[in-house]
């Protein structure tokens, strides 16, 4: 039988205790790949455990331990209410344990008994229990680490640091090892930095401090760790476990742990989450923390950008990046910056002053009103020597007498919201290192949870640490095309993308013959990224020296004659710019198919660019089934997805999706704001995205929503009996007056009869006492402003991949060369392709190939890799429990 929906309950003795720490520098996205490991790990039955302050904690463990438990149950006291557990501190006289089976559990489930008895629980729908199993736990902490502060870390005087263990001969109270649960982390996903706090620990750095490490974890009877940081971070942990066997051994000859012990923890499961804004971790393709901060880099060059445009300034803008460039790479293709210096790849010549001035010099001829020069924190010239923004600087005024400017981004890289990216990234990667950690045995090893393109990885952390390492070492050595093959295709990509649209020399220019006539169409609705495309193909034709023809509004347009050339300076400005510059409609070519294929003949095209949502797919592959009618369209073409739905098929991603989900996340943070200000209010948050349920579910991952309606799966009534009865039972476990607001996001097409009117409407009227209900709908503004830097950057690369595709298959004046031929087919048709992100790999797919994977009727795909996110982020809401294959 196929999986079904399973709490996942162990018995008592078989609960593992998972812990999580955060360490190193800080990144935007720590906090929600806590929270997803503290809820993953009580959503597998197991226990939670946060440590605080990074590898500190662990090295200090408790230095102030809870009284012995009183245990309420059997007692005749009176079961606490849960205002006093919300007030509860470290130091009063419940051990967590008597909280995990408080008062809240035994209502709602009658009978907990059970569970205290060693045998798994089975509950009677397994669909309701996990907020209830896991929210009784949380009431104690809560409050504490929202804040940020615990009672722990106030002293005598009242004062707020980091406890010392002893400090001027008193001993502070510190609790750096704690149990939480399932409310805790609530709210955690919209924070940035680490709740929990990091720091960099000196003493872990020593087998003195490792040992007392160990020391803890045995105390605590924690056998399984995930550790979110950097390189540095992760190398510890690495290190950490490959000691193991020997400082457990110590540990026992010492007489700290008892022969069980000795037994129990033989082995350590160890499993790292990459948290670094560098995205300097080799193995995988991105790390926790990196796109925000892109965000924050490319906010802040956008900004400087109109300044330095108004008074025709130069910027030499220095990003975080000590060996690894990707942040400095990234920023130069997203705002279109003039020139790059980062640590893999140095500049190519010795006078690299001259090289640069001259390319600053050909952009200011042809009229650019402003220069920006990107500067990584660790870029290095050939020969290893540093290259300084300030040197950059002066050079810039010197020799081109250029009032240049220095801004030195700094801290504002680290912090700040998450973007939707490293909302989603890190709960995926949560999930699977709880799952890594549960299912780890003796003979595996530790593995490092990595992502690679679009999937989520596990790789061996030691292998991962080590290549790392290498990257570093191949620099030392100036073996730069070494360090630069450590990296992905994905960084080789863009440093081609960024060389061909900073570039005004056309060194690779084609002998005249070779150079063709390319059309560039947008089509459907405006998606972010649409502008930022046209602008690459665009500068790769200008490269080569072929002619990029605009076709304006459309197919529309085309019929009207309405093309014409593109200029190099005309695009600069696009990377930035949202909607389309070009005009887009739903027309397509079938509008009169003898008339489009008259005028590409007319212009002369010799291969074309469609970029669009649906409709960009369903044009190309009506072009291509007109090539036998109209020799004309015997022309490459390539479809490029945008549209913000990302429901074309075969492509895991559409440009403009990430943008949207962005807007969504910024929206639905202000509803929840409002919603927890009312305290009980359930918010109803309408989505777009047609017939596919991406935004919508990608949305509540993000937002952290405890309900989603998509078109896939539909509402009957028999579901929303089930919703009701979950809410209420939520909201009753909350603390009165202390309600959380609750989003519920429902895709616009999820139903015509549980619109979001009635939807809200059921919602208040079920509430009653409990919870009121509102409705927003987030309609066109999900189609954002400003494209994201991620959108900006997919669009570079997959314009440039896409168009050295149609400068392989095409043939300069092919229009001439049909005039002249008679009517066979000449052209294969695997020349009209769409440009997909499969999986691991980006591909060209052939119309037939795309047909095969397309609902038309519901004009999304039939396969979709995000199927499975549904189900996750209902558990992430606490809806549902755990789905294994049973
Ligand atoms: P970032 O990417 O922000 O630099 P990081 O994790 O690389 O993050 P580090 O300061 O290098 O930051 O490491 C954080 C902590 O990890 C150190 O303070 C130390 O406790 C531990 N650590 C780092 N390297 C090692 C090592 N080789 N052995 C043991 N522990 C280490």
């Amino acid at each position: 039988s196929g999986p079904r929906i399973k709490w996942d309950v162990q018995s008592k003795k078989k609960q593992k205790k998972v812990a999580v720490l955060t360490s190193g520098g800080d990144s935007a996205g720590m906090n929600a790949a806590v929270r997803a490991v503290v809820r993953q790990t009580i959503a597998r039955g197991c226990q939670a455990y946060i440590i605080r302050e990074g590898w500190e904690g662990l090295v200090r463990g408790n230095t102030a331990e809870p009284t012995p438990a009183v245990s309420r149950r059997g007692s005749q006291a009176p079961s606490p209410s849960l205002g006093a557990m919300q007030s509860f501190s470290f130091t009063q006289s419940f051990a967590p344990e008597d909280i995990n089976l408080g008062a809240a559990a035994a209502r709602v489930h009658g009978d907990v008994q059970a569970a205290e008895d060693d045998k798994p629980v089975q509950f009677s729908d397994p669909m309701r229990v996990a907020p209830l199993t896991a929210a009784p736990l949380s009431f104690g902490y809560g409050s504490l680490l929202r804040d940020g502060a615990g009672e722990a870390d106030i002293d005598e005087d009242g004062m707020f640091h980091i406890p010392e263990e002893v400090e001027g001969g008193k001993t502070l109270r510190g609790r750096y090892i704690v149990r939480v649960g399932w409310d805790d982390v609530r709210g955690w996903l919209g924070e940035g930095g680490t709740l929990i706090g990091s720091s960099r620990c000196p003493s872990f750095r020593t087998r003195e401090g490792r040992l007392k490490a160990a020391h803890n974890l045995v105390r605590y009877g924690i056998d399984c760790l995930a550790v979110c940081g950097g390189d540095g971070s992760l190398t510890g942990a690495d290190t950490l476990r490959a000691e193991w066997p020997g400082l457990i051994k110590e540990l026992h000859s010492n007489g700290d742990i008892n022969d069980e012990e000795l037994e129990n923890f033989r082995h350590l499961n160890i499993v790292g989450l990459v948290g670094s804004i560098d995205n300097d971790m080799a193995m995988t393709d991105l790390t926790i923390g990196a796109v925000t901060a892109l965000h924050r880099i490319c906010e802040a060059i956008d900004s400087i950008g109109s300044t330095a445009s108004s008074h025709s300034r130069a910027f030499v803008i220095e990003v975080m990046g000590r060996h690894c460039g990707w942040l400095a790479l990234m920023a130069g293709v997203a705002t279109g910056a003039d020139f790059i210096f980062i640590p893999e790849h140095p500049p190519a010549k010795q006078d690299w002053e001259t090289a640069m001035c001259d390319v600053l010099k050909q952009h200011r001829r042809v009229g650019k009103r402003k220069s920006i020069v990107i500067v990584a924190e660790g870029a290095l010239d050939s020969d290893l020597k540093p290259i300084k923004p300030e040197y950059v600087k002066d050079v810039l005024s010197e020799r081109l007498g250029l009032d240049t400017r220095v801004t030195t981004l700094g801290h504002t890289q680290r912090g700040g919201v998450p973007a939707a990216f490293d909302r989603i990234l890190p709960t995926l990667q949560g999930v699977k290192a709880v799952d890594t950690l549960l299912e780890a045995t003796p003979d595996t090893p530790s593995y490092m949870i990595g992502i690679s393109e679009n999937k989520i990885t596990k790789i061996p952390l030691l292998e991962a640490v080590a290549q790392t390492k290498k990257v570093a070492d191949a620099i030392e050595a100036m073996d730069f095309d070494l360090a630069m093959s450590y990296r992905d295709s994905e960084f080789t990509d863009m440093l081609t993308a960024f060389k061909v649209s900073s570039s005004l020399a056309a060194s690779e220019r084609l002998p005249d013959n070779k150079r063709l006539r390319i059309a560039i169409v947008h089509v459907g609705a405006p998606a972010g990224g649409m502008n930022a495309a046209t602008r690459q193909a665009v500068r790769f034709c200008h490269e080569r020296g072929h002619v990029p023809l605009a076709i304006y509004n459309g197919w529309e347009g085309l019929l009207e004659d309405n093309v014409s050339e593109l200029t190099w300076l005309r695009v600069d400005n696009w990377t930035t710019r949202g909607g389309s510059e070009l005009g887009t409609n739903r027309t397509l070519p079938d509008v009169d198919m003898g008339q489009v294929a008259s005028a590409l003949q007319r212009h002369q095209i010799d291969a074309m660019l469609v970029i669009g949502g649906f409709e960009g797919y369903n044009s190309v592959r009506l072009l291509e089934k007109s090539r036998k009618d109209y020799p004309s369209l015997c022309i490459p073409m390539v479809h490029l997805p945008a549209t913000i739905s990302n429901n074309v098929p075969m492509t895991d991603f559409s440009l403009g999706s990430d943008t949207s989900l962005n807007a969504l996340v910024v929206a639905a943070d202000a509803i929840k704001q409002s919603a927890a200000a009312s305290r009980n209010r359930v918010f109803v948050v309408d989505v777009q995205g047609g017939m596919s349920g991406y935004i919508a579910v990608l949305g509540a991952l993000a937002v952290g929503a405890v309900l989603v309606y998509t078109p896939e799966q539909g509402i009957n009534l028999a579901c929303l009996v089930e919703d009701v009865e979950f809410l209420k039972e939520r909201y009753a476990l909350d603390e009165k007056g202390k309600s959380e607001g609750r989003l519920v996001i429902r895709s616009e097409k999820a139903s015509s009869v549980y619109t979001t009117e009635v939807l809200t409407s059921i919602l208040k009227e079920e509430g009653a006492e409990l919870f009121d209900a509102r409705s927003a709908s987030l309609g066109h503004t999900l189609q954002g402003g400003v494209p994201s830097p991620l959108d900006r950057t997919r669009a570079a690369r997959l314009a440039m991949l896409s168009m050295q595709f149609l400068e392989k298959h095409a043939r300069p004046n092919s229009q001439a060369f049909h005039r002249r031929r008679t009517g066979e087919d000449m052209i294969p048709h695997e020349t009209a392709a769409m440009i997909a992100i499969r999986g691991s790999k980006i591909v060209f797919a052939s119309m037939s190939d795309v047909q095969n994977h397309t609902d038309m009727k519901r004009r999304r795909g039939t396969d979709v890799w995000w199927a499975g996110v549904k189900g996750l982020a209902e558990v992430m809401g606490g809806r549902t429990g755990v789905l294994v294959d049973m």
